[in-house]
């Protein structure tokens, strides 16, 4: 499968699932536009360290996705956008009547209205070339809940109904969008959890890696970034043309139980 002459622009890229992703799609032969709101040496070099090993143009564009102009200007800046991966997200564990409103209010923002401005700004260019995907990172928690997530799985669930209003608005057209819903990557979003369960459970890090974190994981592994961006390929491939408005789940059996 080649991605050659497609540009694809993935937000939160500088960590994580976002960075996994960004090398499969190069690997594949796509040009990628890396994001997040920092605006750093080490950020830049990322992109040239794509460059170097895989021969595609690789830039790092500064926005910051809990502000819908710089969802926005970050299409723009990148001035072609085939795939758009709507990834970068944050997480804030509170009961909902201890819920920081700043926290909620982030959380919307960045997790799910970002995808709402990126979208806007990236379909007319997608029509302008003929052919577009659209893959919204959601979550296990877009399909499910668990309690203390209540803004993160409201936002996922969001996300997941309008990867489905996006794909019903660009279906007679060679444009697709979906969902992948991992469960568990072991990413720098979930090592920040694993001090607070330790306390909280009163358990070592195996312990909660174990029995809190992979419990509801029937498979027992952490999914990997590389699966996720494998996924993204897959879903640009043309055996996914007709997949659209649909979530994949990527959770070791989770959405299962
Ligand atoms: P991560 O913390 O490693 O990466 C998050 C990325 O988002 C980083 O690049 C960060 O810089 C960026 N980001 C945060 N705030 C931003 C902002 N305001 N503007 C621009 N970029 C911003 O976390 P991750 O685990 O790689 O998560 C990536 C996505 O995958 C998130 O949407 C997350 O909800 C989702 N997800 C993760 C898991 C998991 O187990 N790790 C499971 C399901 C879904």
């Amino acid at each position: 499968m080649s991605l050659k002459g497609k540009t694809a622009v993935i937000t939160g890229s500088n960590s994580g699932i976002g960075l996994g992703i960004a090398r499969e799609m190069a690997k594949a032969g796509a040009d990628v536009v890396l994001n997040s709101f920092t605006d750093r040496d080490e950020d830049h070099a990322l992109a040239a360290e794509i460059a170097d090993e895989t021969g595609v143009s690789a830039r790092y564009i500064k926005a910051d996705m809990s502000k819908g102009d710089e969802c926005r200007a970050l299409i723009e800046q990148a001035g072609r956008c085939d795939i758009l991966i709507n990834n970068a997200g944050i997480q804030n564990v509170d009961p909902i009547d201890k819920f920081p409103v700043e926290k909620w209010d982030a959380i919307i923002a960045i997790n799910m209205s970002s995808a709402f401005h990126t979208t806007a700004a990236a379909l007319p260019m997608m029509r302008a070339a003929g052919w577009g995907r659209v893959v919204n990172i959601a979550s296990a928690h877009g399909l499910t809940a668990s309690p203390y997530k209540s803004a993160y799985v409201a936002a996922k669930h969001g996300v997941v109904g309008m990867t489905k209003v996006v794909a019903l608005e660009t279906a007679e057209e060679p444009i697709t969008a979906n969902a992948i819903c991992p469960g568990y990557v072991l990413t720098p979003l979930v090592e920040a959890q694993i001090p607070d369960t330790m306390k909280e459970y009163d358990m070592d890090r195996e312990t909660v890696i174990r029995d809190v974190m992979l419990a509801r994981q029937p498979s027992k592994e952490f999914a990997t970034v590389e699966q996720m961006g494998g996924t993204c390929v897959f879903l640009c491939s043309d055996a996914a043309a007709q997949i659209t408005g649909t979530t994949i789940s990527v959770d070791g059996g989770w959405t299962a139980l």
